[in-house]
């Protein structure tokens, strides 16, 4: 096992950028040098079980014997070859799962890089569309406060506007109509004003308006919010009712996460076009895939561009493609609602002494998510090192310190997770 030097640590805290990190006295970084299963290993040999799941995405935990498989294969057959012109076998493969596990009329895949990149292409689908309809003023988006949709511009115009700092980028993002953020908790009995404002942008708006993104009843990054399904449902009548699209972006809950294959799930509806990432590969390498149905792709062909105008260089990339087709395979030839609801229960217990400590003010878990929300933000530079001494690997976010663990985890861990996250939130919350 390959062992870094403190020089080497050093180099990283002088010039590698990490995620929303700052260049400027950073905070430490823990180097991992081997992870399997639901542990990782750091340089020092400690071993911390893993409760993020590399956000959301190694649901199979990791170094898993099939997925290394695929990928070993794969690299010895071809790790990549260009999606213009030539096809093979693992996007084929996989683009069949997708088309088979996702709600029937969707029906076309567009493989994209990442999840921010999938939501740059749905974004872009819906613009084609009614471009291709003669209706090119219909080129806004309507979004939820709280809502998180990735890094890049597209995308970001479409964050909440204060936790993706809109007035850094103001002037260079385009402006988009946001709708308050879902109100009636996930279990919570319906109010019919929660939908109110969002019918009204609908309705103001629908001449201008292309589409309404969001994370079908889950919040991710925003806030790590579970909402009422009814108003997922709400949402889907009203874009019917007012001619706009639906984009599900479904990057963190797609692949059982909620309880569901898929969010939407929860409410029976089918968008127009769906975004998924992040556990597509059970965390083994970027990809993304946006997928719609068969009147929106023939529509977009049939416009003037006569094509979808995306495409880049490592598009369908075999070694991704043939380890996210396993990846696939192993979920759904599991019972993976067991493994989920196993989890849920095991979070539900686990964290519910949280809900006593001073300074927590909810505690909430939804499939294989568990959240619990303090009343201030976190001092991660005091908090992160009493997580990581306790041997657990939680990373906290604001005043969110969550977990979703991957499937794979057992009882006894997910108990020594929850555990250890609820007595170091003590210590750190009365000291
Ligand atoms: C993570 C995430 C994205 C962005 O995906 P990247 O792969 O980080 O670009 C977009 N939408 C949601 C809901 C996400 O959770």
């Amino acid at each position: 096992m390959s062992q870094l030097s403190p020089t080497q640590v050093a180099f990283d805290q002088q010039h590698i950028w990490h995620p929303y990190s700052s260049m400027i006295n950073p905070p430490a970084t823990y180097p991992v040098v081997a992870a399997s299963g639901v542990h990782l290993t750091l340089n020092d040999g400690s071993r911390l079980i893993d409760g993020m799941a590399s956000w959301w995405s190694a649901i199979h935990g990791y170094n898993h014997p099939v997925l290394n498989q695929a990928a070993h294969d794969q690299i010895d057959r071809m790790a990549h070859v260009m999606f213009g012109g030539l096809t093979h076998p693992p996007a084929i493969e996989l683009c069949q799962r997708l088309v088979d596990m996702t709600p029937a009329p969707l029906q076309k895949v567009f493989l994209a890089d990442s999840g921010s990149v999938s939501v740059e292409v749905a974004l872009k689908m819906a613009i084609q569309y009614w471009h291709a309809r003669d209706l090119p003023q219909k080129h806004k988006f309507v979004t939820l406060r709280n809502g998180y949709h990735g890094d890049t511009f597209g995308a970001m115009a479409v964050c909440d506007p204060v936790t993706g700092m809109h007035q850094i980028f103001s002037g260079v993002l385009p402006q988009h109509f946001f709708a308050p953020a879902p109100q009636t908790g996930f279990a919570q009995p319906w109010d019919e004003n929660d939908i109110a404002p969002l019918a009204a942008l609908l309705e103001q708006h629908q001449h201008e308006i292309a589409a309404l993104i969001l994370e079908p009843v889950v919040q991710g990054a925003g806030g790590m919010r579970f909402y009422s399904p009814e108003y997922l449902k709400r949402a889907h009548a009203l874009c019917r009712q007012f001619n706009v699209l639906l984009i599900a972006d479904e990057i963190a809950t797609g692949f059982g996460r909620s309880g569901k294959l898929f969010a939407c799930e929860h409410a029976a509806i089918c968008p127009d076009i769906l975004c998924v990432g992040k556990a597509l590969t059970g965390g083994y390498m970027t990809l993304a895939a946006t997928l719609t149905t068969t009147e929106i792709a023939e529509t977009i062909s049939a416009g003037g561009a006569g094509c979808f105008m995306h495409g880049p260089t490592f598009m369908g990339n075999p070694l991704a493609c043939a380890v996210a087709g396993a990846s696939l395979k192993l979920l759904v030839e599991q019972d993976w609602q067991a493994q989920v609801q196993r989890i849920e229960r095991g979070l539900n217990n686990g964290l519910a002494p949280a809900a006593q400590l001073p300074g927590v003010s909810s505690v909430r878990v939804l499939g294989a998510i568990g959240v619990i929300e303090l009343s201030d933000s976190a001092d991660n530079r005091i908090l992160q090192p009493m997580l990581v001494a306790q041997g657990i690997w939680v990373r906290p976010f604001g005043k969110l310190v969550y977990v979703m663990p991957p499937y794979v985890m057992d009882d006894a861990t997910l108990a020594e997770l929850t555990n250890s996250m609820v007595s170091v939130l003590q210590k750190y919350l009365t000291s």
